[in-house]
């Protein structure tokens, strides 16, 4: 997992890349959260990691109840 590198001490308004604040020796936060994005990079990799498509992986899918008994459960909630 990356790590943020640029770290930043609240107290003493200290910018730094070390994981201690040089002056007042605490431990340090992040400056900003690590960059993300929606776009999944490594689709490709994870598609070919779990074999997507094959029989093993259709039959490794979660399946949700029908919708008929579905919406009898919802109406008897009601
Ligand atoms: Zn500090």
């Amino acid at each position: 997992m990356a790590r943020q590198l640029l770290q930043h001490c609240k107290k003493c308004q200290v910018w730094t890349l070390q994981r201690e604040c040089p002056q007042c020796n605490e431990t340090i936060n992040a400056a900003a959260p690590l960059k993300w994005s929606p776009e999944d990079q490594r689709a490709n990799i994870r598609r070919k990691m779990y074999n997507v498509e094959s029989e093993e992986w259709l039959a490794s899918l979660p399946e949700l109840p029908d919708i008929v008994s579905t919406r009898r459960t919802l109406n008897e909630e009601e």
